[in-house]
């Protein structure tokens, strides 16, 4: 998938372009405009690790984008893709979500320049606590400072080793914890972590589906089920997008990967997809569904919704006019280059842009952030009612009114919250609150063309105001 990123391709000078399209729908004077465009903090190192009899330098970064709210916040990733520009815009990108979805937190990102396929978990473990140690002497981590987070190619595991390396380091810090998110459940995690921007992802694209102005312009019908959708990328975000989509009755018509890619109009089942790439090795050859070995012409496929879940830029100049969806929902990061965007627009796509739609993650790590810093446990902790007297209240509320109490409402009321029930409908919330945040400001301000164009006018008026509110130091 990686290869058909073009090579002039400036993700940072990207985002920067985005952001002045939407700079002149602000308020701002040019200064602060500057200001909240430029990347604060660049940490570049490079450091020895011992890969058998041999010595490897690794080549990593953590770029803190934005400082106007402290910790910086934003994950890791491990690919050879991996260069100071990438970090660079994937960090603007964090300060502009976190924004949206009201999470108090200025963008950063990191990235160590490796294939982790090409090492064992005993020297992934080694890279990543010298990754941390470097952080650490650099003050560029800390539950008050800049708090890393999974994204392609980590997961829960890397996480633990770095509260464990920092832990080690800051042996008397009472709230080490609030160190990195996206850490595993039993050491200081939240549940429903792993699935949020997947999730996410999908309470955004429902969303966008309920509002029938726009699906009628899309000739297109309200709600998810039936829809068919294409996703690329089956990692945590892509699988989970795809799980929560396939569950609300969409079709899942076609599946990419690197190795290439599958379609069935009648639809995939996700599950047996999964296993037969666990059993095979590739989701090529997957029961009635065709194979495509060029994996990103299916992109290209017809479907209702296409959810891109991988890496930047693999919709560009050069495919954007042959996609056939008509709701694109970034779930990866700067999927799309402006001039793709451009061109995707211009054919009426609604594209529901990365900033809104996969703040997911970050939402809830903001969570678990909020946990590890008052040391506490969320949701029930005993059984607090006799449920044949709740089923009676169900009934009479029921009776009462119009509305149908839903399954998560019923369990909520029946037992109290479990941690993943605080945490899906915090995360449902948001996600919602944010759409129609954004929503508006498309709608109801003059010149604003599209949901990107909105979603930067929203974060920018939001970062704007907390410089105006700060004032500048000295
Ligand atoms: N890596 C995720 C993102 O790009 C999550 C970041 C976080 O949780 O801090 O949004």
């Amino acid at each position: 998938m990686g290869n058909s990123i073009p090579s002039n391709f400036g993700f940072f000078k990207g985002v920067e372009k985005n952001f002045d399209k939407a700079a002149k729908y602000t308020r701002f004077s040019k200064g602060i405009l500057e200001q909240i465009k430029a990347c604060n903090s660049v940490l570049q190192v490079k450091f020895p690790v011992k890969i058998g009899e041999n010595v490897e330098v690794i080549e990593a970064y953590r770029i803190q984008h934005s400082h106007h709210r402290t910790p910086c916040k934003g994950g890791i990733r491990y690919s050879m893709a991996v260069n100071q520009d990438e970090v660079m815009a994937l960090a603007a990108l964090m300060t502009y979500k976190c924004a949206i979805v009201n999470v108090p937190f200025g963008g950063a990102k990191g990235g160590i320049r490796i294939d982790p396929t090409k090492y064992s978990e005993y020297e992934l473990e080694k890279i990543t606590r010298r990754y941390t140690s470097e952080l650490v002497k650099k003050n560029f981590i800390g539950p008050g400072v800049d708090v890393p987070a999974p994204d392609y190619g980590t997961g829960a595991r890397e996480m633990a080793w770095i509260v464990d390396t920092y832990r080690s380091l800051h042996p008397n810090e009472v709230y080490s914890n609030a160190c990195v998110t996206g850490k595993p459940v039993t050491q200081g995690g939240v549940r429903g972590r792993v699935e949020a921007t997947g999730l996410g992802v999908f309470y955004g694209v429902r969303e966008a589906c309920k509002v029938e102005e726009d699906m009628q312009r899309l000739g297109m019908s309200v709600g998810i089920e039936g829809k068919r959708i294409i996703v690329q990328g089956l990692g945590n975000v892509g699988y989970h997008a795809a799980k929560f989509f396939q569950e609300a009755g969409a079709i899942l018509v076609g599946l990419i990967e690197y190795e290439g890619a599958i379609y069935d109009e009648n639809g995939l089942d996700l599950e047996a997809v999964v296993a037969h790439r666990a059993s095979t090795g590739s989701i090529l050859n997957f029961e009635n569904a065709k194979s495509i070995k060029t994996s990103n012409e299916v992109l290209e496929y017809p479907c209702d919704i296409l959810i891109p879940a991988a890496l930047e830029a693999v919709i560009n100049e050069s495919n954007a006019d042959k996609i056939q969806a008509k709701i694109i929902g970034e779930a990866a990061n700067g999927p799309l280059t402006p001039e793709a965007d451009e061109i995707l627009n211009k054919k009426g796509v609604l594209v529901i842009p990365d900033i809104y739609l996969n703040a997911g993650g970050v939402t809830v790590s903001y969570f678990e952030w909020l946990k590890n810093l008052s040391n506490v446990r969320y949701g029930r902790l005993e059984k607090r009612f006799d449920e044949n007297m709740y089923a009676e209240i169900l009934n009479i509320i029921e009776s009462m009114t119009d509305k149908k109490v839903s399954k998560i409402e019923k369990k909520i009321l029946l037992r109290g919250p479990d941690e993943i029930d605080l945490v899906h409908s915090g995360l449902e919330d948001t996600m919602i609150g944010a759409y129609r945040e954004v929503w508006d400001i498309w709608k109801g301000q003059e010149g604003v063309e599209d949901l990107r164009t909105a979603a930067f006018v929203c974060a920018i008026n939001k970062v704007g105001v907390a410089y105006e509110e700060l004032g500048i130091f000295p």
